[in-house]
């Protein structure tokens, strides 16, 4: 069985940089705290936990406390709220994500409406809403979109999530054309993201089998198991190796690898593993 393991598999630079910043501050020995995971996986934020990073639901006191703000960034009313509360903040706001909050807060400055393409309820775009005086209009692909507000707004800005799909942002896109007249299109869709959608064409057609390794709580994760298994019905999605089947392996000469933007290489390893005994 021949296995093609996508380049891109794993780790994004965003990610890594996070995570190495979380592990240097806990051996410092400091108390450090996140509201949430510090990226969408449980081995992660396991480990993390281990080393005495906690993960927390609201900001308590906060003398001689760090707030470590995730890769996937934050509003700036939890920035101001954190200060206040007695917090020394390190910011591992991915600069990927920052540069979207650039792009969104100057379009904002200019009077112009910022429309976020994204899921609704993920924290890099609350974070991206969450920089601007004006309340921006979230266009979530999984949802329909809301006609009767769009052709109210003149003058919009559109900035994208990071890690969307660039299909269907395209088709969002062309719909935002035709009612909004003055309409300015940033693609704020990541490089990375670019790289392992781009992968994600070609891996399932030139494979029998698609293994898709991520947590369930990743929507990058997501989004590559959606293009997959439109091009390749025998497409799985799975957190690690022990969540492979044996059966599905019947008759397959080929597999292709991939995980998401928030997935440890140990995970990755521990399926490359597995699949040396099966085949
Ligand atoms: S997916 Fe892109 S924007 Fe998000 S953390 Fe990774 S590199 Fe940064």
């Amino acid at each position: 069985m021949r296995i093609n393991l996508a380049k891109s598999a794993g780790f994004c630079f965003g990610v890594k940089r996070a995570i190495d910043i979380a592990q240097r501050l806990a051996l410092l020995n400091k108390k450090v705290f996140m509201l949430g995971d510090i990226v969408h996986n449980e081995e992660v934020s396991q480990k993390l936990n281990r080393l005495g990073i906690r993960k927390i639901k609201r900001l308590g006191y906060g003398r001689g406390k760090i707030l470590l703000i995730r890769a996937h960034g934050a509003g700036r009313d939890i920035f101001a709220k954190a200060q206040k509360r007695g917090y020394k903040i390190v910011d591992a706001t991915c600069p990927m994500v920052k540069e979207i909050h650039r792009i969104a807060k100057k379009e904002d400055n200019k009077k112009r409406r910022v429309i976020i393409i994204g899921d609704s309820n993920h924290d890099e775009v609350l974070g991206i809403a969450g920089q601007l005086k004006t309340k921006a209009l979230i266009i979530d692909p999984k949802r329909k979109i809301d006609v009767r507000k769009v052709k109210q707004i003149k003058k919009a800005s559109v900035v994208v999530q990071s890690t969307q799909d660039m299909e269907k942002v395209e088709r969002i896109r062309v719909i935002l054309e035709k009612w909004v007249k003055d309409l300015k299109f940033f693609n704020t869709i990541c490089k990375p993201t670019r790289i392992k959608q781009k992968e994600m064409k070609n891996l399932p057609r030139e494979s029998d089998l698609v293994l898709i390794i991520g947590s369930k709580t990743s929507a990058n994760t997501k989004r590559l198991y959606e293009i997959a298994k439109k091009i390749n019905k025998n497409s799985y999605w799975i957190s690690n190796e022990k969540e492979i089947k044996p059966e599905w392996f019947k008759g397959i000469n080929s597999v292709g690898i991939t995980a998401g933007a928030s997935t440890p290489e140990e995970t990755i390893k521990e399926v490359l593993e597995y699949l040396q005994e099966v085949r």
